[in-house]
């Protein structure tokens, strides 16, 4: 088996079919979806990727995910870290028969022409894998600022700035 760093784009089937070992250190914020559901970009995803063919002749990569990330307590809005990991297995396929044909532990990628882009397939087992809400545990909350959430001050000043327009525009899309 041979090792690369991660690319973002790969043949897979040439993978495959020279059992390659992918890996690499990718921060938070190559992964925009993902990042879009944390309190900030903070971290890095250890990301392994191990592309072969099984005993069966299946095109597979077993994948192993692990992060330490930031998200936000739903009970006081401040950040608290968690810590996600995932372990998958994909077989790639290049027709919708020979997706159905897969044992069943296996997900199907089926390719076209194109090469296999990887980090939606991360970002999506990323986005899968991270807890819907959050919570300190008992008794670790974190005190209120002084300053909350919907509390900015709206002065005249603010209101008559052509460039507050601008900023409200911007920021409604
Ligand atoms: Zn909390």
């Amino acid at each position: 088996m041979r090792r690369q760093p991660l690319p973002r784009q790969v043949d897979a089937r040439k993978l495959t079919s020279t059992d390659v070992e992918l890996s690499g250190i990718q921060p938070v914020s190559d992964f925009p979806r993902f990042a879009a559901g944390l309190c900030d970009e903070r971290g890095d995803v250890d990301v392994k990727m191990h592309f072969y063919r099984d005993d069966s002749s299946i095109h597979r990569i077993s994948a192993t995910l692990a992060t330490d990330v930031f998200v936000v307590c739903q009970r006081c809005l401040k950040a608290m870290p968690i810590s996600i990991s995932s372990q998958f297995e994909l077989g790639i396929v290049w027709t919708e028969a020979q997706a159905k044909a897969l044992p069943r532990e296996l997900d199907s990628v089926i390719l076209g022409e194109e090469p296999l882009d990887l980090f939606p397939l991360i970002e999506d087992e990323l986005i899968i894998e991270t807890p819907f809400t959050n919570y300190h545990p008992p008794g670790e909350c974190q005190p209120a600022g002084p300053v909350k959430y919907g509390e900015e001050p709206e002065g005249a000043e603010e209101r008559d700035n052509p460039f507050a327009v601008l900023k409200d525009l911007k920021s409604s899309d």
